[in-house]
């Protein structure tokens, strides 16, 4: 299996390469030159694995080039007993007849991001070793929050790694103690004075500086990135989808061959495109709701096929989906378009000279035949938490009420009674303000993290996570701060180089 890019189709790579590099050279992102096929013989055969036979299998398929030793490693070291707080790794739960959750947060930060960032690291490491030598590896990230901390929980004490995290000033308090009292050895953790778009543009221009790469080169070492376009991020999360359709077989809700329809909560579009791979991959869906939140650029895409990022940008409840360019998009793009470089390049240089672009009639077609939008604003999304909890007893964070309510608009709306899968990417507790006015009342908020986590517990009878609980009792082992001017300097004392 080899991959190429979306904006130049003679690049043809192996999944070590495509890992490694992250991005291609002239900007496009990886894609499989061909989507492998399942039949239902392998599905049948996925539902009596566990999570990690489940994964390797599913892995086996896109990473030919691992042999079936380094797989066991790299999945047995990600999702062994101890690292998930469910021993399934990703449970389905039943909301009502017919409504399922993909719980996806049961991992170190409490997010949906660990299902992919726990894996990451052994699929770069044995990588690296094929195609760079066995070279270190660095990683920078800038982070707006949970990608930061899922980064250094996969990444802390991996062999042949070190791991860089920026963050700006204006992440949360519990996010910001999240990164600070992080352990591991090859780990650092730095504030710069400015906001996510500065540290984005400053890790970028230390990425790519001739200098500082020739003086990690010199010293055995290399960048990578960890950021979700990276192919290593996106494959993992084709299993749990997966693996949520064989538990419902397993637990007699469906038949094999019955379809089901699957809702994602989407900023970026990498868990959503996931799915897409999965439903190409012959796992019996229907439909794929992308459900967006005030910033809804994909709402708008899907029902006209114009995408447009010039539009008022929309702090919410839901942060992890404030975003309006959804980077993977253009690998849908590219298959929808008939694996077209030309128009994917096209659509690219519009977005990033006017600011949009409209795709033409085939490709809508084929998005409105696969995919629908939703949208909910944030007063919805607490109305919503509220709701779930009162009918159903189950509390769930911002980012997936806001899916659950887009799921019910489209069912009363269509009619269609598809059993689905609704994918939960945080723990309430990670998002405790907006969730305990949602069930509590608006006075329960207070400044202190901890605080309410106790109030919510109180309220709900709910657990707290044990690694957020765990964070009140860390020492704090980063606290510097930098000017972006100084980032450089960060790094190479951080190195040792
Ligand atoms: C990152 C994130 C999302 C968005 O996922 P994408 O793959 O970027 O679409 C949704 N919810 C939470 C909690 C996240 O951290």
């Amino acid at each position: 299996m080899f991959y190429t890019s979306t904006r130049d189709k003679s690049v043809k790579v192996t999944a070590a390469q495509a890992i490694t590099n992250g991005i291609s050279a002239e900007g496009g992102l990886y894609v499989p030159c061909e989507i492998p096929e399942v039949s239902r013989d392998f599905i049948r055969e996925l539902a009596a694995l566990d999570y990690i036979g489940r994964a390797k299998k599913i892995l086996s398929l896109y990473l030919t080039d691992f042999s079936e030793e380094e797989l066991d490693y790299c999945v047995q070291g990600a999702y062994k007993a101890g690292k998930f707080s469910a021993k399934e790794v990703a449970p389905t739960v039943e909301l009502e007849k017919g409504v399922n959750i993909l719980e996806l947060w049961h991992g170190p930060t409490c997010a949906f991001k660990d299902m992919a960032l726990q894996l990451l690291p052994y699929l770069l490491t044995t990588s690296a070793k094929k195609t760079a030598d066995g070279k270190q590896i660095v990683i920078l990230v800038a982070t707006s929050g949970d990608t930061g901390k899922a980064a250094l929980e996969g990444f802390k004490d991996v062999e042949n790694t070190n791991v860089l995290v920026f963050y700006p000033n204006d992440v949360s308090a519990m996010q910001k103690l999240q990164m600070c009292t992080q352990e591991g050895k090859n780990v650092a953790v730095c504030a710069i004075k400015g906001n996510f778009d500065d540290a984005q543009t400053s890790v970028k221009e230390i990425f790519t500086s001739a200098q500082v790469k020739e003086k990690l080169a010199a010293n055995n070492m290399m960048f990578s990135s960890a950021n979700s376009i990276n192919w290593g991020r996106l494959v993992p999360q084709i299993v749990y989808y997966f693996s949520t359709y064989c538990d419902l077989l397993n637990q007699g809700k469906i038949a094999l061959g019955d379809k089901i329809n699957i809702v994602v909560p989407t900023g970026n579009f990498g868990n959503i495109l996931a799915a897409y791979y999965a439903r190409e991959m012959g796992l019996p869906v229907k439909k794929l709701i992308c459900a967006s939140n005030a910033n809804n650029v994909l709402t708008e895409f899907i029902e006209s096929g114009f995408y447009n990022k010039d539009r008022d940008f929309y702090t919410t409840v839901s942060p992890s989906m404030d975003i309006l360019v959804s980077s993977n998009l253009e690998r849908l793009l590219f298959h929808l378009s008939g694996e077209n470089d030309d128009f994917v390049k096209s659509c690219m240089e519009g977005l990033f000279e006017d600011g949009h672009y409209t795709v033409d009639k085939s490709v809508y077609e084929k998005i409105r035949g696969i995919f629908e939008g939703g949208c909910c604003d944030d007063a919805a999304t607490k109305q919503t938490i509220g709701d779930v909890y009162k009918r159903f007893s189950y509390l769930c964070d911002t980012h997936t009420a806001v899916a659950v309510e887009v799921y019910y608009n489209y069912a009363r709306k269509s009619g269609d009674t598809t059993p689905c899968v609704i994918a939960s990417t945080a723990s309430p507790y990670k998002f405790s303000p907006a969730v305990l006015e949602a069930v509590g009342s608006a006075d329960a908020v207070c400044e202190d993290g901890f605080v309410m986590m106790e109030r919510l517990h109180e309220i709900t009878g709910e657990p707290i996570p044990a690694p957020l609980a765990a964070i009140q009792s860390k020492p704090v082992r980063f606290n510097q701060v930098t000017e972006r001017s100084g980032m450089t300097d960060v790094v190479l004392h951080m190195l040792g180089i």
